[in-house]
C-alpha cells in the first residue's frame, strides 16, 4: 500500500515518493520564541509529528530527516527582550526550552535537528548575495528585496495572482519597493536591536529568507515535504519557494507542500483581545498529555478543529477505554507470551487509514476495532497466546500514531501513592464480594469511602472496576 498526501501544490491527494527513499527530508515552520505555544500552536507540532513517525515506520528511523526550525530573530522576540530588560537570547532560550518541554508532554518526539535562524545568518547572507547576482533581489535604501516580476510562478502554491496579493492586507507598502508585491530579505535594524553585517549594510534578516535558507543548508534542495499551519501558505511559504527556487536556477524546492487546518476556540478565533488562547503549558495541568494530543489528532489535519472543555472530556474517555482493556489484559493475564508479529491483514484497516491522506478519525475507529477483539478474547479467556496477539496488534497501531506508550496501571492511578493504591483495591475487592452478596448498602458504603478518598470508580464490562485519583 502506498502513502497518499494532500499536495498544496496541486490540490490533489498524491502517491507520495521521495527522491530518494534512503534520504526522506521533511521540514516545518516551527515557534518564534517569544512567548509560550497556545494549543493551536501544538497542532502543527504534533500532526507532523505523526507524520514523522509514520515515514519512519516505512522507511526506517535512519533514513527520515526531519527538521523543524527556531525563530530566534523577530520583532516580537526584540519587543519582548526591551519589556523585560534582558539580553534577547534570555527570552528565546527560556520559550524555546519550554517549547520543546511542552511539545514532549504532547508525545511530540524531538526533530532530527532544530536549526535556530541566528546560527544561519551567513547562509541566508549567502542565499541572498546570489538572489541579488542573479537579478531576482535589489538593494534599496539599506533594504534588499525580492523582485516579485523575476519569478514567472510567484503566485502557484497559494493560487494567487499578483493582483490579489497588492490588494491582500499583508503586503507593506513602502516607497523602495520596484513592485509593491516584492519582499524584505533583508533590512536595517533599529536601535537595541538585533544587527549583523551584510555587504548591503548592517541589518537583520526578513522572515522568509530564514527558512530557505536553513532548508539549503540543512536538508538540501528540493525537500521532500514541507509543512506548516494553513496561514503560512501565504506569503510565508510563497515567498520562500520564490527564493528557494531562484536561488537555485529555477530547480524544486519542496516537492509535496502539506497544510494543517485552524484552531478555534468554542468556534471562535483564539486571540488575546477576545481572552480565549489557551497555552500548552496550562493545558499539561489540567489534563494528561497523551489526552491532549488525542483531541488534536481528533479530527483530520486539514480540518478545522474546534477545541472545547467536552472534546478534552471525550479524548480522555477515549483513553480510558484503551487502557481499560490494557490493564484487564495485565490482570486477567500477569504473564502473557510475547505477541508474535500481527498476523497479516489484522492491521490492513488500520495502515489504509493512515496512509490515506493521515485519515486519524477513521485510525481511531480501527482503534477501538482491535480493542474491541481483545476484549473480546479476554471474555473468552481460554488462550493467552491470541490474547497477546490481540494485545500486541492494538499496542503496534496505537504506538504509530503515540499512543498507549505508558503503563496502563500508571494511566490510571498515576496520582496515588503505594499505600493508598493497596487500600483502594482492598476497598475494590471488598466491594465486589458485597455486589456479588446483592449487599447494596455495604457495596454504596464503601463507594462513598472511596470517593473521600478522591478515588473515581469506572466499572467495566462483566464486573470489572478500574479507579483513578479524581483531578
Ligand atoms: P507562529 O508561532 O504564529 O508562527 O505559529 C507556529 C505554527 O502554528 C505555524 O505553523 C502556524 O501556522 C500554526 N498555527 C498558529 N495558530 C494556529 C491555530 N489557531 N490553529 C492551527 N495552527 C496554528
Ligand atoms: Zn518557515
Amino acid at each position: 500500500m502506498t502513502l497518499k498526501l494532500h499536495n498544496t501544490l496541486t490540490r490533489r491527494k498524491e502517491a507520495f515518493k521521495p527522491a530518494d527513499p534512503e534520504r526522506v527530508t521533511m521540514y516545518v515552520c516551527g515557534p518564534t520564541v517569544y512567548n509560550y505555544a497556545h494549543i493551536g500552536n501544538a497542532r502543527p507540532a504534533v500532526v507532523f509529528d505523526m507524520l514523522f513517525r509514520v515515514l519512519r515506520h516505512q522507511y526506517g528511523e535512519s533514513h527520515v530527516l526531519y527538521a523543524r526550525n527556531v525563530t530566534d530573530v523577530d520583532d516580537k522576540i526584540n519587543q519582548a527582550a526591551i519589556d523585560q530588560g534582558v539580553d534577547i537570547s534570555v527570552v528565546t532560550d527560556k520559550f524555546a526550552r519550554i517549547y520543546r518541554e511542552d511539545m514532549a508532554a504532547l508525545g511530540v518526539l524531538a526533530p532530527t535537528m532544530e536549526p535556530h535562524a541566528t546560527a544561519h545568518i551567513g547562509d541566508m547572507i549567502d542565499q541572498i548575495g546570489r538572489l541579488v547576482d542573479e537579478g531576482h533581489a535589489y538593494p534599496a535604501e539599506g533594504h534588499v528585496l525580492f523582485d516579485t516580476t523575476s519569478f514567472a510562478d510567484y503566485g502557484k502554491l497559494s493560487g494567487r495572482t499578483l493582483d490579489d496579493m497588492i490588494a491582500g492586507a499583508r503586503v507593506e507598502v513602502a516607497p523602495y519597493k520596484r513592485n509593491a508585491a516584492d519582499f524584505v530579505l533583508w533590512k536595517p535594524s533599529k536601535p537595541g536591536e538585533p544587527v549583523w553585517d551584510s555587504p548591503w549594510g548592517p541589518g537583520r534578516p526578513g522572515w522568509h529568507i530564514e527558512c530557505s535558507a536553513m532548508i539549503e543548508t540543512n536538508l538540501g534542495l528540493p525537500i521532500d515535504i514541507h509543512g506548516g499551519g494553513h496561514d503560512l501558505i501565504f506569503p510565508h511559504h510563497e515567498n520562500e519557494v520564490a527564493q528557494g527556487r531562484c536561488a537555485t536556477h529555477g530547480g524544486e524546492y519542496a516537492r509535496y507542500w502539506m497544510h494543517n487546518g485552524f484552531l478555534t476556540m468554542d468556534a471562535e478565533k483564539m486571540s488575546k483581545s477576545l481572552g480565549n488562547v489557551k497555552l500548552v503549558h496550562d493545558l499539561v495541568k489540567e489534563a494528561p498529555g497523551e489526552a491532549i494530543r488525542w483531541a488534536l489528532l481528533s479530527a483530520h489535519y486539514r480540518a478545522p478543529l474546534d477545541w472545547t472543555g467536552e472534546l478534552i472530556e471525550q479524548s480522555r474517555k477515549a483513553l480510558d477505554k484503551l487502557y481499560g482493556v490494557l490493564q484487564d489484559a495485565d490482570r486477567a493475564f500477569p504473564d502473557l507470551p510475547e505477541s508474535r508479529h500481527a498476523r497479516p491483514g489484522v492491521l490492513s484497516d488500520f495502515y489504509a487509514a493512515v496512509q490515506d491522506d493521515l485519515n486519524t478519525p477513521q485510525a481511531y475507529a480501527v482503534l477501538f476495532n482491535l480493542a474491541g477483539d481483545l476484549r473480546a478474547e479476554l471474555m473468552r479467556g481460554t488462550d493467552p497466546q491470541a490474547v497477546a496477539d490481540r494485545r500486541g496488534s492494538l499496542l503496534e497501531a496505537a504506538h504509530l500514531l503515540g499512543f498507549l506508550g505508558g503503563d496502563p496501571k500508571a494511566w490510571f492511578q498515576g496520582g496515588a501513592d503505594e499505600g493508598l493504591s493497596a487500600k483502594v483495591e482492598g476497598l475494590l475487592t471488598a466491594r465486589a464480594s458485597a455486589r456479588a452478596a446483592k449487599d447494596w448498602p455495604e457495596a454504596d458504603r464503601i463507594r462513598a469511602e472511596l470517593t473521600a478518598l478522591n478515588v473515581e470508580v469506572l466499572d467495566g464490562p462483566g464486573g470489572t472496576a478500574t479507579w483513578r485519583m479524581k483531578d
